[in-house]
């Protein structure tokens, strides 16, 4: 069996950058850029002043200074003339600064009678201008790659930037697999449960940044599970849940292997999510995730994550691991490497009491996964541990 660290080696050989695409602006959130794209003009593109108040010479500015309004300049609409001796210009907060002024008296330091205004209050060094160009210039470059944020969105809508090129979103197929699943929203029969993997994974999956399809549900049949690999067409990436393993209607290897699947490996020595199928039909990467839903969200965190980065050519492919104090012990590890659910909070790190990998009432209060080697010996309270946070 191979390691989590050589399962993701291989599974990032399964998968590569997918070409680019232009989207509008107001589409460009939490995508990856995908080439640098950079500012065409000043911002600001001439000095603005950043309050209200009178545009005036600096060397005029002292206390009880009288000056005459000789006009106004507002934002979007600017003084067109100079400012001599004596002379002010009433000004707002993101107004270009008028020929002959350098400086701007704050409308609280003034009073003002009919054209005339005084400085009642002696203002400090501050100009309360903004030079042109202070936020960005042009030619200023945001680089890629990089997930965009709203901040990036605001700064590239500055940079009149209305188009963005952007990663192509990788397209993700889910097939739940088992004659016990249906629906949710649909009558269970008496032997029967809701399928939860996809609905978890497709959450996953799209925040980081994919675009997932859930397919219909495969019966435990070959037929039905052909059916399913076939509607999958299309995607970059095929993800099975469940029949994975050795039992009698665990048909995923077969199915796959009879539509070409290249193997690339089977298991991995890991709690959860041991019996992990991997390979490639055709153009198309292939994962087989087993069943048990806390399974499955464990190896979407730790492979189909960061193979969706890999996809986008994200800067940052793996989520690094944290550390934290255990506020209570734990028992020593077996030979596989345990994802444990756990709870980090002010406090430290301490792992959920019950382990089993049908839990999901578990998992969804959990807000780590606390890492064990295998073969960790027991450790005491307040030792430190490794997590991935969730
Ligand atoms: P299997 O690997 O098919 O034997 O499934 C292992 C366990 O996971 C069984 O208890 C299944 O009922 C359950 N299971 C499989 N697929 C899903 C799914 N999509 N949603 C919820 N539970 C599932
Ligand atoms: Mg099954």
């Amino acid at each position: 069996m191979i390691t989590v660290e050589e399962a993701r080696a291989l599974l990032f050989d399964l998968v590569s950058q997918l070409p680019s695409e232009t989207v509008a602006l107001s589409d460009a959130a939490g995508r990856v850029l995908a080439q640098d794209v950079q500012a065409t003009r000043d911002q600001p593109p001439f000095a603005a002043s950043s309050m209200d108040g009178y545009a005036v010479k600096s060397t005029e500015v002292e206390l009880h200074a009288m000056f005459k309004v000789i006009g106004e300049s507002a934002a979007g609409r600017s003084f067109q003339g100079s400012v001599g001796p004596g002379q002010a210009v009433r000004i707002f907060t993101g107004a270009p600064i008028p020929e002959g002024a350098d400086f701007v008296v704050i409308q609280e330091d003034t009073e003002r009678r009919g054209d005339l205004i005084t400085i009642s209050d002696l203002p400090g060094p501050k100009t309360n201008i903004r030079p042109a160009g202070v936020d960005f210039t042009a030619g200023t470059k945001i680089s890629a790659p990089r997930r965009l944020r709203a901040e990036d969105v605001a700064l590239m809508a500055a940079m009149n930037i209305a188009a963005v090129p952007v990663a192509r979103k990788p397209v993700i197929a889910l097939i739940s697999t088992g004659d016990e699943l249906v629906m949710p929203g649909e009558v269970p029969g008496p032997d029967q449960i809701i399928a939860s993997n996809t609905f978890g994974l497709k959450a996953l999956l799209e925040e980081a940044g994919a675009h997932v399809r859930i397919l219909p549900i495969a019966q435990d049949t070959v037929s039905s599970l052909r059916t399913a690999f076939e509607l999958a067409e299309g995607a970059d990436l095929v993800v099975t849940i469940g029949g994975a393993s050795v039992g009698d209607y665990d048909l995923v290897s077969d199915v796959s292997t009879g539509l070409g699947m290249e193997q690339s490996f089977y298991k991995i020595r890991m709690r959860p999510g041991k019996p992990l199928m991997a390979g490639r039909i055709g153009q198309t990467a292939m994962v087989g995730l087993p069943g048990n839903p806390v399974s499955a969200m464990v190896c979407g965190y730790l492979f189909l994550l960061p193979m969706v980065r890999r996809m986008l050519g994200a800067e940052q492919v793996l989520t690094p691991f944290q550390t934290a104090h255990l506020t209570e012990p734990l028992a020593e590890n077996g030979p596989r490497e345990h994802y444990m659910r756990a709870i980090r909070d002010e406090a430290g790190i301490r792992a959920c009491p019950d382990q089993d990998s049908s839990l999901l009432s578990v998992l969804a209060q959990a807000n780590a996964l606390l890492v064990r080697p295998p073969h960790d010996p027991a450790r005491p309270a307040d030792d430190e541990v490794q997590y991935l946070p969730i």
